[in-house]
């Protein structure tokens, strides 16, 4: 079994990378953000709610993702091999929250993945990527921001679980390999 929470900053390929390692080792892969993205396509009741908040770049309130997270891993596990979550937790509370949820569920072998890489290397491969009207410092800005949020939830994580860090910059088999790699150590 694996259960898997993975944290990267833009242009990592995490995305990429949880797909894979869903596929591979037969994981409910739950992106939060894609499943929001559902659901304001959608128009449902989540998604009038979300559509707002998720346009400006802003943060769905806590509670709505804690509930959206625990009944997504409640109907989706079974016939699985585990969990990869992508985009969950983003504050400290969902992480508080979700180590409640692990606990309900009896899942103790918490993994957390943290794809990264040397910010110049980031910057290069969204300026290829990115959206047209980027520039070098609207990215650099965008990069600090995620680092600044992430790190409180990532040091929350060393004191309780193992964290593995990846450089995410390269081939995106590769760099599937290493994450294999050391999920079967
Ligand atoms: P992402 O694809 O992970 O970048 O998510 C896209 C957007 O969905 C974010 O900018 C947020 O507005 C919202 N979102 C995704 N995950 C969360 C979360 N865990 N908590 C709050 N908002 C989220």
């Amino acid at each position: 079994m694996h259960h898997l929470l993975i944290f990267g900053p833009p242009g990592v390929g995490k995305g990429t990378q949880s797909a894979l390692i869903a596929e591979k080792l037969n994981l409910f892969h739950l992106s939060t953000g894609e499943y929001l993205r559902k659901a304001i396509d959608e128009g449902t009741e989540l998604g009038l709610k979300a559509k707002d908040i998720v346009e400006k770049g802003k943060l769905v309130p806590d509670d709505i993702m804690i509930g959206i997270v625990a009944q997504a891993l409640e109907d989706n596990t079974a016939g699985k091999d585990g969990f990869i979550l992508d985009g969950f937790p983003r504050t400290l509370d969902q992480a508080k929250a979700l180590d409640v949820i692990f606990q309900k569920m009896s899942v103790t072998d918490i993994r957390v993945l943290y794809l990264t890489s040397h910010e110049d290397e980031l910057v290069e491969r969204l300026l290829k990527r990115g959206r047209k009207d980027d520039t070098e410092e609207i990215i650099r800005h965008r990069l600090h921001i995620y680092e600044e949020s992430t790190k409180p939830i990532i040091e929350y994580y060393r004191e309780t679980k193992e964290v593995v860090e990846i450089d995410g910059v390269g081939a995106v088999e590769d760099i599937f390999v290493i994450i294999s790699e050391k999920l079967n150590k």
